[in-house]
C-alpha cells in the first residue's frame, strides 16, 4: 500500500517539482545579493536527508510499514526547525523543498535557526487513534539520533497536530530519560506550549494581509475574501478575517468548495468542521476548488496544498492580492504572469512564517521554564512580521524584483553568511 501511494507521488512530483523550482528561485537570489556559485551549490540540497522505515501494528492485526522523511537543509545559523508532515502525497522531494523553505522563512522573521522539515507518507484520516500514536512514536524512535532541542527541532504541519506532538515529546523524552519540552514545538498548554501557537501562522498571514492591502489601497472592511483549505491556517484565518469586517465568500476543504458572494456563516462553519479540516461534505451546494481559485475577489488565500495556481488557471485569478498561507501554491510560472498582471502577491515564506516564529517562542519560553501571555506573543509577533514585509517588500521595490525573489533574497542571506563565518565555503 505504501509503495503503491510512492510511486503515484512520483508521478505527481514530476509534473511539478516544487525542489527544482525553488532551487531556481535560490540560484537567482544568491546570484542577485553577489555571492559565488559554491554558496549555491551548498544551499541548493539539504545538508542531511534520513529516510526511516517505521512498523505500526494496525488494528486488524497486520504490521504496515511506512516510509518516513527528515531533511535538515543548512545548520549553520542554528538547530534546524520544521513541521512534520503525515500525508498520502509526501515525496522525499517536497520534504527537501519544505526544509529549504523552512531555512528561508527563519531568515525573513530573523530566528536563530537553519530549515529542517518532516514527513510520513500515511492518511491519518483512515487511521485509528492509536495506530496515530504507534506511528508517531515509532517514527521518533526512527530520526532520535538527529534531532533535539538544540539540534532539530520539529513542529506540526499538515495533518498533524498538538496530540501527536504531545506523543512525540514523550517519547523522545522517554529516550533521553529527560523531560524535554524544547524537542518539539506546537505542543499542548499544558505541555509547555505557547499561548498563541495553534492561531500562530493564520495571525501572521492576518498581518500580511492588511500590510498587503494598504500597499494597494484596500479597505478591509468589506473586502472579498476567499480562502483555499479550512485547516489550521485555513480555519482561523478565516475568522481573523472575518472579525477584521472582510466578507469572506469562499472556503473549500479537500472534497469542494463553499461560494456565497454575501458572506458565508464563519463561525458556524467553524463549529461544524472536523478536526482535518473538512466541512463541505455537510453541504450539496458545493463549488470546486479550481472555480474557487477563479472567483471574483479582492483578496485570494490558497490555504492548502502546492501547486493550487499554475500557468493553467493564474490568467483566470481575479484577485487583486494574493497571499500564500500555504507552502508553494503558486508555481514559478503562475507567479511570473500574476506579477505581470499587477496582482501582489505576497509568497509562503513571508505570509506563513508566523507559525515558525511563535514556535521559536515556545522553545524559548521552553529553554527559560518562563511563560509569556497572548498578549505578549501577539505583540512579538505583530513588530516581527510588519518588520519582515517591510523588508520584503522594499527590498521588491528597490530591487525591481518580484515579491517571491525579493523574499528568498531576503531569507537566504543569513544561512550564507553564517556559513561563510563558519568557514565551510
Ligand atoms: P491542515 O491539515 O490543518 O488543513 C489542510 C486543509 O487543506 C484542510 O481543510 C484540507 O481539507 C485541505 N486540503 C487538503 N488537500 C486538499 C486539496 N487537494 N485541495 C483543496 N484542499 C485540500 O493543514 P494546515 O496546518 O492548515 O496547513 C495548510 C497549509 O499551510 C500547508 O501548505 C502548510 O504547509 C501551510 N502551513 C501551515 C502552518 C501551520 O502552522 N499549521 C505553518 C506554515 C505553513
Amino acid at each position: 500500500m505504501a509503495a503503491e501511494t510512492g510511486a503515484d507521488n512520483q508521478a505527481l512530483e514530476e509534473k511539478h517539482d516544487v525542489l527544482k523550482s525553488t532551487q531556481t528561485v535560490i540560484h537567482k537570489a544568491l546570484e542577485k545579493l553577489g555571492y559565488p556559485e559554491e554558496v549555491y551549490e551548498l544551499l541548493k540540497e539539504p545538508i542531511r536527508m534520513l529516510t526511516v522505515k517505521i512498523p505500526v501494528r494496525m488494528d486488524d492485526g497486520s504490521v504496515k510499514i511506512f516510509t518516513g522523511y527528515r531533511a535538515q537543509h543548512n545548520d549553520a545559523v542554528g538547530p534546524t526547525k520544521g513541521g512534520i508532515r503525515f500525508h498520502p502525497n509526501v515525496t522525499e522531494k517536497e520534504v527537501k523543498a519544505l526544509s529549504i523553505w523552512m531555512t528561508l522563512k527563519c531568515g525573513i522573521v530573523n530566528l536563530p535557526y537553519g530549515g529542517g522539515k518532516g514527513g510520513i507518507i500515511c492518511d491519518p484520516r483512515e487511521m485509528s487513534f492509536r495506530e496515530l500514536e504507534a506511528l508517531s512514536r515509532g517514527y521518533v524512535r526512527a530520526i532520535s539520533q538527529i534531532v533535539g532541542p538544540t539540534k532539530d527541532i520539529p513542529a506540526p504541519d499538515v495533518f498533524t497536530n498538538s496530540q501527536i506532538m504531545a506523543w512525540m515529546m514523550d517519547e523522545y523524552s522517554r529516550l533521553r530519560e529527560n523531560d524535554a519540552p524544547g524537542f518539539i514545538t506546537g505542543k499542548p498548554l499544558v505541555l509547555g506550549g505557547s499561548h498563541g501557537r495553534e492561531s500562530a501562522t493564520a495571525k501572521g498571514v492576518t498581518i500580511c494581509i492588511r500590510e498587503a492591502a494598504k500597499k494597494r489601497g484596500i479597505n478591509l472592511e468589506g473586502a472579498r475574501v476567499v480562502v483555499q483549505g479550512f485547516g489550521n491556517a485555513g480555519s482561523f484565518l478565516s475568522k481573523f478575517m472575518h472579525d477584521a469586517g472582510a466578507k469572506v465568500i469562499g472556503i473549500s476543504d479537500a472534497y469542494g468548495a463553499l461560494y456565497d458572494p454575501n458572506g458565508l456563516d464563519i463561525d458556524y462553519l467553524l463549529d461544524r468542521r472536523d478536526s482535518f479540516g473538512t466541512v463541505t461534505k455537510l453541504f450539496d451546494n458545493t463549488i470546486s476548488n479550481k472555480e474557487l481559485l477563479e472567483l471574483d475577489c479582492d483578496i485570494l488565500v490558497p490555504a492548502a496544498i502546492e501547486n493550487q495556481i499554475t500557468e493553467e488557471n493564474a490568467h483566470n485569478i481575479r484577485a487583486k492580492i494574493v497571499v500564500e498561507a500555504a507552502n508553494g501554491p503558486t508555481t514559478l510560472e503562475a507567479t511570473q504572469i500574476l506579477t505581470d498582471r499587477g496582482i501582489l502577491l505576497v509568497p509562503d515564506v513571508l505570509a506563513s512564517a508566523g507559525g515558525v516564529t511563535v514556535s521559536y517562542f515556545e522553545w524559548v519560553q521552553n529553554n527559560q521554564g518562563y511563560y509569556w501571555t497572548e498578549e505578549e506573543i501577539d505583540e512579538k509577533l505583530e513588530k516581527v512580521l510588519v518588520h519582515s514585509f517591510e523588508s520584503v517588500y522594499n527590498t521588491s521595490e528597490t530591487r525591481r524584483v518580484d515579491m517571491r525573489l525579493a523574499a528568498y533574497m531576503v531569507g537566504v542571506r543569513k544561512s550564507a553568511e553564517a556559513s561563510r563565518f563558519r568557514g565551510w565555503i
